[in-house]
């Protein structure tokens, strides 16, 4: 696939737009609490500040349900901006109101303005072309490096692309790795090549599954998702997170997998509780023994050296999901032992986005990891082997060559 770049724009001295994913998380005083998705937009901004261009930054936070909402303001934002680049960074009052309207217009080579949360406008995520054409009338360059949102047709990601030729748009940096990243994985991956997949549900992640299927050499399955795969298996899994609608998919992803030849691993241990609470008391057992009444909450020790063993070898490693209740304490050590193996391992390592990015982070082994993404649900769907439609409006067609 080829993308229109950055780096291939004549953007020196000019205005661009740039969309990013700003969408941090914020505690209840509205403090960012971690600001990995503003820095990692920091190399396209200084790209663009190196050209002396102005900038016009556009980002959502949350749902604002279409209207102004000052719980949604992305005023922590502008201030961390600033503090990252050390330079004024104006936040505009809206959206494309008559503030952010002027502002775009006065802007200088050299200083940015950010607008408000593209999400108060209702046009955004309907992909408005009238939202659109106002967003693109205040650049003259649309640059794109919002991977997180690339996967929604909403107004500042995929109608604004066609208010510009290929010699006014393209991928900022971030969006360029994101997607050199997942290709090289899923379409040239070095081997043996292991997926790691966890988290909650089966369903959530069918897809991945089985387009990842014929891709990989060994596929782990953790977290709940395990027990849908045990329980169609005959076993008994007490009361553990099961999809009983799903107990054929499973076993048919089994025998794929074995159609395949690709090496299947599930948990052989859990640590359950009697309940889905922090100070439940806990058992370790193995998998023939989960007691009726119990949940599974985490894979247990056995479990994790396993996947050790399983993943010494492997020269490529794609993780998507976790092994249990991270979140809770008790049920997070099958998770942060499973994150320093993979750290351990020379492997090309990669993190899918949401939960498993904030696992390796909070294990502590996020800087041994080679790429974590910057978007859980638009990487899901890059596995899923989906076209992205922020990305789509990006790529060199044939006839455009
Ligand atoms: P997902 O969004 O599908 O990647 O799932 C992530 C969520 O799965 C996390 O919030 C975990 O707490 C949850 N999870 C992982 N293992 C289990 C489990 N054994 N039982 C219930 N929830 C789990």
């Amino acid at each position: 696939m080829r993308l229109l770049t950055i780096k291939d724009l004549e953007l020196a001295g000019k205005k661009v737009f740039i969309r990013c994913d700003f969408n941090v998380p914020l505690d209840e005083f509205g403090n960012i609490t971690d600001d990995r998705r503003i820095r990692a937009a920091l190399q396209t901004i200084r790209y663009c500040l190196d050209h002396e261009c102005s900038i016009v930054l556009a980002s959502h936070m949350g749902r604002p349900k279409g209207q102004f909402n000052e719980k949604y303001s992305l005023k922590p934002v502008a201030k961390r901006l600033q503090a990252l680049l050390h330079q004024d960074v104006t936040l505009a009052k809206d959206v494309v109101g008559p503030d952010a309207m002027s502002k775009a217009k006065e802007l200088k080579n050299g200083e940015i303005l950010l607008l408000e949360n593209v999400r108060f406008e209702p046009g955004e995520t309907k992909n408005d072309p009238e939202l659109a054409k106002k967003f693109a009338s205040m650049a003259e360059f649309y640059v794109n490096d919002a991977f997180g949102v690339s996967h929604r047709a909403h107004a500042s990601v995929e109608a604004i692309t066609h208010y510009y030729d290929n010699h006014h748009k393209g991928a900022g940096f971030l969006l360029q790795k994101e997607i050199k990243y997942f290709h090289k994985l899923l379409k040239n991956p070095t081997r043996p090549f292991m997926a790691i997949v966890g988290g909650s549900k089966v369903s959530g992640k069918l897809e991945a599954l089985i387009n990842l299927l014929p891709k990989v050499d060994k596929m782990v399955i953790g977290g709940a998702m395990a027990f849908t795969f045990l329980k169609a298996n005959g076993l008994e899994v007490g009361k553990s997170l099961v999809e009983e609608d799903l107990l054929d998919d499973a076993n048919h992803i089994v025998q794929e997998a074995k159609r395949l030849g690709v090496k299947f691993y599930l948990p052989v241990d859990f640590v359950v509780a009697p309940e889905f609470k922090e100070d439940a008391p806990v058992k370790y057992v193995t998998y023939q023994e989960i007691p009726k009444d119990w949940i599974g909450l985490d894979i247990g020790l056995a479990s994790t050296r396993l996947f050790r063993e399983a993943l010494s070898d492997c020269q490529t490693i794609l993780w998507n999901g976790p092994m249990g209740v991270f979140e809770m304490d008790k049920f997070a050590r099958g998770s942060f032992k499973l994150a320093n193996y993979v750290a351990e391992s020379y492997a090309t390592k990669i993190v899918g986005g949401g939960d498993t990015a904030d696992l390796v982070q909070r294990a502590g082994v996020d800087d041994e990891m080679t790429f974590i993404s910057t978007g859980g649900g638009a990487s899901l769907e890059l596995l899923e082997g989906k076209t992205l439609p922020g990305i789509a409006a990006l790529e060199i067609k044939d006839e455009d060559a």
